[in-house]
């Protein structure tokens, strides 16, 4: 991976943002989150996160010291200075003496102490900067970095990958407790220029923009090598049948079997709409032996299980000639399917008490051996995302089991 920091484009951002009144450090901030957001190997619809510590005029025209950080689920590749909201640090910086904090008083705080009262929500992970003493702090759920960090051993790899450059925090969910202790580890070794996140992703940081995002390039460049090295093959196919039946056959059948009657309107289907993706990698992924192992393991990353879900459905390979027999299996398999995940909601919600609403239980990714990979959604454009999250997914953990074995979160 190599750095995209031109020098000339830096200044020219400075100068633009510089005539709408935003500060400099804040103009080389979007710089860098649009470097960052618009590499697929690094972050995807939505994920990762920037920020930078800077001061700002309150409505009150006093002088604060703020967090400008990105807002939760928005684009890095196309952020604009609204798209990184300030927020008062010294409260920010006060919740760190705190033993505990739910979720729901975070985002209350977190409101209550932005500048502008109408500005959208700053991420999950704002705590996370605000904790870290550097100026500029970045977040990126790089492919790369995932294949070395979702294993048994993670710890280790990296141990040797990068030779205590960066602090290692064990997977903690989103939240106020992750913050506090990834803080505590970077206090413990101030010298790191990084953490890895086991499970989840990396963060990089700097007091000059330039270096942070450098770092975060570097690091992923790393374990892009390390990739690269004492790799075994990977994926001996399962037996398919000796033709498979045509895409044209096979895709309707699919929408068929998940387009669920629309209870609000009688004698309406809320048709599902299908994004293809069939690339030899992808084939090759789908046609595994152990498909039903690494594919079940879990996300490369919690946050693709907004768009992804858990689990993809699985469905037998399509045999030409035989498409009854496909229907018939695609139908069972995505009634399974329901079933399954409406078990999984019923068991954790009962874990917190009962509290949570079930989302829409049908698969976002349906993946059918011999032919390929579908992304599913009610638009094109959630179908094109789950695809394109998927598709990504195959590559980190294809990469991850050519070095050893996928092993996320559970
Ligand atoms: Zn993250």
């Amino acid at each position: 991976m190599q750095s995209r920091w031109v020098e000339r484009d830096a200044a020219a951002i400075v100068a633009r943002y510089g005539a709408q009144d935003v500060a400099p450090d804040v103009a080389l901030c979007i710089y860098a989150t649009r470097l960052i957001g618009s590499d697929s190997k690094l972050v995807l619809h939505g994920g990762g996160n920037t920020s930078v510590k800077t001061f700002t005029k309150d409505l009150l025209g006093e002088e604060v010291e703020v967090l400008c950080v990105k807002g939760s689920g928005g684009d890095m590749a196309a952020i604009e200075p609204i798209g990184l909201p300030a927020v008062r640090l010294a409260p920010l910086r006060k919740l760190r003496r705190r033993n505990s904090l739910s979720d729901e008083d975070l985002v209350r705080i977190q409101r209550a102490s932005l500048i502008e009262p109408a500005a959208p929500n700053p991420s999950v992970e704002t705590l996370l900067h605000a904790f870290l003493p550097h100026k500029f702090v970045n977040h990126s759920h790089a492919s790369a970095v995932l294949s070395l960090i979702d294993q048994p051993d993670g710890a280790l790899i990296f141990e040797d990958v990068y030779g205590g450059r960066l602090g290692i925090v064990p997977y903690i969910m989103p939240g106020f407790s992750l913050a506090k202790q990834a803080a505590d580890i970077f206090d413990a070794s101030p010298e790191v220029e990084g953490l890895l996140l086991l499970k989840h992703g990396i963060f990089s940081f700097s007091d000059d923009a330039r270096e942070a995002y450098e770092r975060m390039i570097e690091m992923v460049t790393r374990a892009e090598e390390r990739l690269a090295r004492n790799r075994r093959a990977v994926f001996v196919s399962a037996p398919l049948p000796n033709e498979i039946a045509p895409l044209a056959e096979v895709a309707p059948i699919l929408r068929g079997a998940l387009s669920p009657k629309d209870e609000r309107t009688e004698g309406a289907w809320r048709r599902t709409i299908l994004d293809f993706r069939g690339s030899p990698a992808i084939l090759n992924y789908v046609n595994g032996a152990d498909l039903m192992r690494y594919a079940h393991a879990g996300v490369v990353t919690p946050d693709h299980t907004i768009r992804t879900k858990n689990w993809p459905l699985i469905v037998p390979a399509p045999e030409a000639g035989r498409t009854a027999e496909f229907k018939h299996a695609v139908q069972k398999a995505a009634a399974g399917f329901v079933e399954n995940y409406k078990a999984y909601f019923a068991r954790h919600n009962a874990r917190v008490g009962g509290t949570r609403r079930m989302l829409d239980p049908s698969p976002r990714v349906a993946l059918v051996p011999g032919v390929g990979l579908f992304g599913l959604g009610r638009t094109k454009k959630e179908a094109c995302i789950a695809a394109d999250l998927a598709q990504s997914a195959i590559e980190t953990i294809t990469d991850a089991e050519a070095i050893g074995r996928f092993e996320p979160i559970s």
